[in-house]
């Protein structure tokens, strides 16, 4: 789509929280397929899979990447790490899957709204590449 193209390639913005894409979806501006919601969290199927299930988890309040994180955000990761794991066993990946989070230009970081990619539904490979 444009919006995501445009959020390719983009430089990290410098305030933290800026608004995304995936702020849109939080506001319901846009729609998702919402898998699972909450007051702190929202995961939604990605529009572009890469396997079988592929599903973001997002905090609703945004921190923009993996690298900005602070001690006050232990809390809200440890969160969005117990519901990927619940989001997990709903979509019935019993054989296993992956957690991804891409941190930055090198990371291949698209959307600059911190999310935990939810992976499965067939044997990955490793290393990513
Ligand atoms: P990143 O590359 O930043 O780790 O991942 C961003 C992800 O967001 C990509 O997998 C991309 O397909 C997904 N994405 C981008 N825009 C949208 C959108 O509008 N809706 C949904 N559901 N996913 C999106």
């Amino acid at each position: 789509t444009r919006l995501l193209r445009s959020e390719e390639g983009k430089e990290p913005p410098k305030t933290p929280g800026g608004d995304t894409i995936f702020g849109k979806i939080i506001r319901k501006e846009i729609k998702a397929d919402v898998v699972y919601e909450d007051d702190l969290c929202l995961a939604f199927r990605d529009v572009s899979p890469q396997a079988p299930t592929h599903i973001l988890m997002i905090p609703k309040n945004p921190v923009d990447r993996l690298a900005n994180l602070t001690p006050q955000h232990k809390d809200i990761m440890g969160h969005l790490m117990v519901k990927a794991s619940e989001v997990a066993k709903k979509e019935n990946l019993d054989g296993g899957y992956r957690l991804v989070i891409n941190d930055g230009k090198d990371g291949c970081q698209s959307v600059y709204h911190l999310h935990i990619h939810i992976i499965g539904g067939r044997k990955l490979s490793w290393p990513p590449g």
